[in-house]
């Protein structure tokens, strides 16, 4: 059977969102932490076809593949939320003047200063590896390791992992997360935002 979980592809290059995440810790980030999301999803959906593997072993590989699709809609909801910066023409951190996901932020947080600390104040506060993510109504949830947010609506989502900024910024998560904002892709966000789901 061919692998039903395949890797997404990244919409930039994997310099693109330099000077703020380098260029090495992308290529990592998507080409082995994500890709192994994938390569152990497919896995675990192969041994759970196996009709032996039953009782306790099956409860783990569905763990496992539980694990690992979780990994899949996180990091792609990550990647897909980041662009290139402003100031090289793209548009990663060009916030938006108006429309429906603009009034909304306006409404629960005043603009996208205050989003922005309550963003990094979920990523801080996250014990741990884990995520923060922005849900459609605005709210603000985080969930520890590869945890999608089980029936929310997430149009933001932020990888806290050391994995996602060590290279560049060691232990300094609040420092990742002050340049994150420079990459953040609000027009994507915002369609997210709008799509009726
Ligand atoms: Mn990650």
């Amino acid at each position: 059977m061919a692998d039903p979980y395949k890797l997404f592809d990244l919409k930039y290059s994997p310099d693109a969102l330099e000077p703020y995440i380098d260029e090495q810790t992308v290529k990592l980030h998507h080409g082995k932490h994500a890709q192994a999301y994938v390569d152990n999803a497919n896995k675990a959906l192969e041994a759970l076809r196996d009709s032996k593997v039953n009782g306790p072993l099956a409860y783990e590989f569905s763990k496992m593949l539980d694990d690992n699709a979780g990994g899949i809609l996180t990091h792609q909801l990550y990647f897909d939320c980041l662009a290139k910066p402003k100031e090289k023409g793209g548009k990663g951190g060009e916030e938006l003047t108006s429309g429906p996901f603009f009034e909304s932020v306006k409404k629960h947080y005043g603009g996208f200063e205050g989003l922005k600390e309550a963003l990094k104040k979920g990523g801080m506060g996250r014990f741990g590896s884990g995520w923060v993510f922005l849900l459609k109504d605005l709210s603000i949830v985080t969930t520890p390791n590869q945890e999608f947010p089980r029936g929310k609506k997430p149009i933001l989502g932020i990888d806290v992992w050391e994995h996602s900024y060590y290279l560049k910024y060691q232990n300094r998560r609040a420092e990742y997360l002050d340049n994150i904002f420079h990459l953040i892709n609000w027009h994507h966000v915002a369609e997210l935002y709008e799509f009726s789901h």
